[in-house]
This record gives structure tokens, sequence and C-alpha cells, in this order.
């Protein structure tokens, strides 16, 4: 028997492992072959402080020097990468741009205003006459999600970890005090058991027979094009419009862009729909004088959320020793280390760390005792 028992080897799972296993025994169970499969190795790698509620705005803030310093050992090269984010305001949202601005630099003071020919410098392919202002945030980064992921998961088993994949529970019972997990890889037992199922979260709390918490995966396509011949993309900030219609960012030499949908649906391995691709092709040429010719990599994968976008962290009100990590919606690479670090505390001393606290992160708006029953 462990001290804690993790379902779900995606980021959440890993992170909070890593942490976790600074207080104890922990066995993380990932169902698929490989931990990272689902969501975790699907996002657009961004890391922004002006994005999302107030609390993962904090965990953004939180995470950044772990990032940006992660300890010895955890990476041997930098997680982190310039990129910049490029906000446009088409002529329908000009009236809440100052608002957007005003709320964006409290979390991400270099945020500024740009003129529309600073916008084109950055981006040169924007549409003339498109949008009536624009905003900057110089400090967004490329995020290196494989190393953040695998960095992770070695500093989880250097401290006595141990990961079991290809383990998907076929039983989540608990019995005087401990809860057992009946999977094909063999039985496990420990009086805590975290679940960081991803999309399956919910899935996971009916099998233990846990009040759900109303997790609902909604899913994000994104795309790569060719950009026209002898453009060199490399250093174009990701452009995004704050209708929140698409947005688009080097990848590779290409563009990779995304609609930015999030349409409802059940857990699953997700294919991306040709009108969302379509859709987004459409917007992006009305947006710029780009082209979306050939297309060279579709995908979609899911971004799941309960009802107020922020992620649900602490011990289920209805079932002891249960403690949720879930809903990390489109946040959970750039939120990962203090998410982690969070998990470990509230899991253990039941605090969250002084440090966190002070940014903002606060027990109470991570609790699932917030969603009502
Ligand atoms: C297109 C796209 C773009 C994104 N862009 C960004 C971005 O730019 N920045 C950012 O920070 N975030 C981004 N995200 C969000 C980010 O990818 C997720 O928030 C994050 O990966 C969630 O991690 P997770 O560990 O909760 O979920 P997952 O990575 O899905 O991991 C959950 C794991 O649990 C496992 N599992 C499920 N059920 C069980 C079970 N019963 N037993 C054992 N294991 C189980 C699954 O196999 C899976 O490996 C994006 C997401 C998408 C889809």
């Amino acid at each position: 028997m462990s001290d804690f028992l993790i379902l779900g080897g995606g980021m959440a799972g890993a992170s909070a492992g890593y942490f976790l296993a600074e207080h104890g025994s922990v066995v993380l169970l990932e169902k698929e072959d490989q931990p990272g499969y689902h969501s975790t190795g699907r996002s657009a790698a961004l890391f922004t402080e002006n994005y999302g509620s107030p609390t993962i705005r904090a965990l953004s803030v939180g995470t950044r020097p772990f990032l940006e310093d992660p300890p010895a050992g955890f990476a041997d090269h930098p997680l982190l990468g310039p990129r910049g984010v490029l906000m446009l305001a088409p002529p329908s949202h000009a009236e809440i741009f100052a608002e957007e601005l005003a709320n964006g630099r409290k979390t991400a003071p270099e945020l500024r205003e740009v003129s529309l020919d600073e916008a084109a410098a950055l981006c040169p392919v924007l549409r003339p006459g498109a949008f009536v202002r624009a905003m900057y945030e110089p400090t967004a980064m490329d995020m290196d999600v494989h190393a953040i992921h695998q960095g992770f998961l070695r500093g989880f088993r250097a401290r006595g970890g141990r990961v079991v994949t290809a383990a998907e529970p076929r039983s989540l019972s608990r019995a005087d005090g401990v809860w057992r997990a009946e999977t094909s890889a063999g039985d496990f037992a420990a009086p805590v058991v975290v679940n960081a199922g991803g999309a399956w979260a919910d899935e996971i709390a009916r099998m233990a027979g846990v009040r759900p918490i109303g997790l609902v995966p909604k899913r994000r396509t994104a795309f790569t094009f060719d950009p026209p011949a002898g453009t060199d993309v490399a250093h174009w900030p990701l452009t995004a419009d704050l209708a929140e219609s698409f947005y688009f960012k080097p990848e590779a030499g290409r563009v990779l862009a995304s609609p930015a949908d999030e349409t409802p649906m059940p857990p699953c391995d997700v294919q991306p729909d040709e009108i969302d691709v379509a859709t987004a092709a459409a917007r992006i040429e009305a947006a710029t004088v780009l082209e979306v010719r050939r297309i060279t990599h579709k995908w979609a994968w899911l971004r799941s959320f309960v009802a107020d976008k922020t992620p649900v962290v602490g011990f289920a009100p209805d079932a002891p020793g249960f403690f949720w990590l879930a809903g990390q919606g489109g946040y959970g690479i750039q939120t990962s280390a203090a998410m982690g670090r969070v998990a470990a505390a509230l899991a253990t001393s039941g605090e969250v760390p002084a440090d966190l606290a002070r940014l903002g992160v606060r027990k109470e708006n991570l609790a699932p005792e917030r969603l009502g029953s």
C-alpha cells in the first residue's frame, strides 16, 4: 500500500506526483500506454499571464519562476522561449478594449497598447482595416510541454514515485479507510486517491460512487498550414482577437491556427471537424492577407471545464480521502508547477503555500464545495 494513489499521468497527475512524493510514497496509474497521450500532448504550448479567471492568472504567475528557473536536473534546456501575444480588437470590441487592457495589466504588467502600425510590424500579414486597437504582451512565452511533463515524471521517479501505465481501474472503492483500485496491471491501495483523470475525472468519480463536479470536456481544434513562400514566420507573436474567434502562431516554420472552438463532447479520442477547420481558415483569411491553401496537419483534443472555468482542487466533501485535481481547461500547462504544489499542500497540510496565497490563490476558490450539490 502507498500513501497516495494518483489516477492520470497527464500534466496534472505528473506535477502533483512530483510535489506529493516529497510527503510520502506515491503510485501513479495511467490508463494509456504512455502518460501525456491525451490533452497534455496536444496543447498550443503558450504561457500567458493574461488569460482565464483570477485564480488561473494567480496560478500562472506562480508557475513562471519554476519554468524560468527549474530545479537542477529537471530539464537540460530552457523550458520557455520568447513568443509574445498580439491581441486585436475588431470594431465590435472597441468599447471593451480599455477594460481588457486594465484587467490584463494586473497580472501581466508589461501588457501595453500598441499602435496599428506597431501591430503590423509585429505581425506583417494583418489585413489593414480589420482591427481598431491592439495590445501586446511581450512576456508571453512558448513552452516546451514535452520537457516540462517529462521533467515532472523524471523528478517524481527520482523521489521514489512509481508510474504504472496501461493501468485503468475496473473498480475503485473504499473500505476501512483505504481506497482500492483493481486494474489489469494489478491492484493498488492508498488512503488518499487523487483524481487527475483529465476529461474522464467525472467518470472516475462515478466509478468510485463520488458526486461528480459537472465537468464538461470541450473540443478545441488546431491545424498547421504553409505560409506564403519565402515568408519567415519565426518571430511572429501568437496573434488573436478579443472576440476569441481565432488565433495563430508560428510552429516549426509553419502557421498553427485554431478557431478557438469550445464544443461540448463526452470524453473520448477526438477528431477535428472539417467545419471548424474551414471556419478558422475563413476567419484568418478575413483578419489577415494569408491564404490557407494546404493544411499540413490537423487535430483536436479536449479542454475540460467546470462552470466557473477554474480548476477543482481539494478533497471531495462526500468521500473521505478522494481528492479532486480536475478542470484544468485551457491552462493546465501554464499553471502546472503552482497547481502541483497547491494540490500536494492541500492533500497534506490542507493549506495553500504562503507565496501562492499572496498571489491570490485561495483554497475556497478551488474547493469542490464551491460548485454546490
Ligand atoms: C488544442 C489545445 C490547446 C491547448 N493549449 C494550451 C496552452 O497553450 N497552454 C496551456 O497551459 N494549456 C493548453 N491547453 C490545455 C492543456 O493541454 C490541459 O489543460 C492539460 O493538458 C490538462 O492536463 P490533465 O493532466 O488534466 O489532462 P490529460 O493530459 O488529458 O491527462 C489526463 C490523463 O488521465 C488519464 N486517465 C483518464 N482516466 C483514467 C483512469 N480511470 N485511470 C488512469 N488514468 C486515467 C488519461 O489517459 C490521461 O493521460 C490546450 C488544450 C488543447 C486541447
